[in-house]
């Protein structure tokens, strides 16, 4: 449905894009990861025609954005990562306004209008400025926006910023319920914020892709580190061979003593090995008292660490 081919964009001097390729199937809903200044919106802004690239292609559903800008924008409903929102118009106004933007023809309109604002769930709010309303709710009339005319794509950069926890979740499960009837391009800098509700993962970093992936599989890639953090209580360096004589430990190295007595070490294992409870028999076995162990935190930056330093995974 969304065909990107080696799209590259400068800014005078700046590589914002550097010949970056993926694909978004029909309905499926894929997530567009990556750190701030990593080139999201950048590319969402090309692929919905707001912004030309220096070189490269896309076509959404067959149709060359850069050549039939109109009828490539027809199928696309976009999400900014600022939604340009009147804020002395009422939501219905606002919504009157878009479908004049988009041709929606006269007669239509009132149904649009009920349609959308159901579907982002402004019905209740239908009737006040959007000046007054919470970030939440401008989000979803952002989303509302972004839906009239039934387009068959959407393209939502960032749609969660800004928003707290209860919003957050509201919005999530919001674009699940879309995901069914539309393609969707989501774009996040936070891994969990995608992860929960994509197909697949394509992870942009300095205007590169680094990895598209199921995110099952990345995760499963990421958990391949097996890095533990331990905090015991004993003499440091019989538990410190004691650790590194357990079968798979590959590295255990002492990260700082914290209080005395105790001592905290850093263990790597080999890849696909458990070590955990070996970790706590050795402990429990010489009275050790094991005060903490946990894994190492999955974060973006490790992601990117990890599929930075190898070659493109790709599926
Ligand atoms: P993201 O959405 O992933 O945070 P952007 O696409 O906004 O990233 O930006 C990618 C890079 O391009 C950044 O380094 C940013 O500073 C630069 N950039 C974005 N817009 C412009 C612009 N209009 N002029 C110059 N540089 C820009
Ligand atoms: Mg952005």
């Amino acid at each position: 449905m969304i065909e990107v081919k080696n799209l590259t964009k400068r800014y005078g001097d700046h590589l914002a894009l550097d010949d970056i390729s993926f694909t978004v199937e029909d309905g499926e809903i894929v997530g567009f990861l990556g750190p701030n200044g990593a080139g999201k919106s950048t590319t969402m802004n090309i692929i919905t025609g707001y912004l030309s690239s220096t070189e490269g292609q896309v076509l959404v559903d067959g149709v060359d954005v850069l050549e039939e800008p109109l009828k490539a924008k027809a199928k696309i409903g976009y999400l900014p990562e600022i939604p340009p929102l009147y804020v002395d118009m009422t939501v219905e106004e606002y919504l009157a306004f878009d479908c004049d933007l988009k041709h929606v023809p006269a007669a239509k309109k009132q149904e649009t209008i009920d349609q959308v604002s159901k579907l982002a769930r402004v019905q209740d709010v239908k009737g006040r400025l959007i000046r007054n309303l919470s970030k939440g709710y401008r989000q979803r009339v952002g989303l509302a926006q972004a839906l009239v005319g039934n387009p068959e794509v959407l393209i939502l950069d960032e749609p969660t910023v800004g928003l707290d926890p209860k919003q957050i979740i509201e919005v999530r499960d919001l674009i699940k319920s879309l995901s069914r009837k539309h393609t969707i391009l989501l774009s996040s800098h936070i891994l969990q914020e995608v992860q929960a509700v994509c197909d697949k993962l394509v992870i942009i970093n300095h205007g590169r892709i680094v990895a598209i992936d199921t995110p099952d599989a990345l995760s499963r890639n990421i958990l391949q580190i097996n890095k533990l953090e331990l905090r015991v209580k004993g003499p440091k360096n019989d538990v410190l061979s004691g650790i590194k004589q357990i079968e798979g430990v590959k590295l255990a190295e002492i990260l700082r003593i914290r209080e005395e007595g105790t001592v905290d070490i850093n263990v790597e294992t080999e890849e696909d090995v458990d070590v955990r409870e070996a970790i706590f028999a050795f402990c429990s076995d010489n009275n050790y008292p094991l005060l903490m162990m946990k894994t190492e935190e999955i974060n973006l930056e490790d992601i990117f660490l990890q599929v930075t330093g190898e070659r493109e995974v790709r599926r």
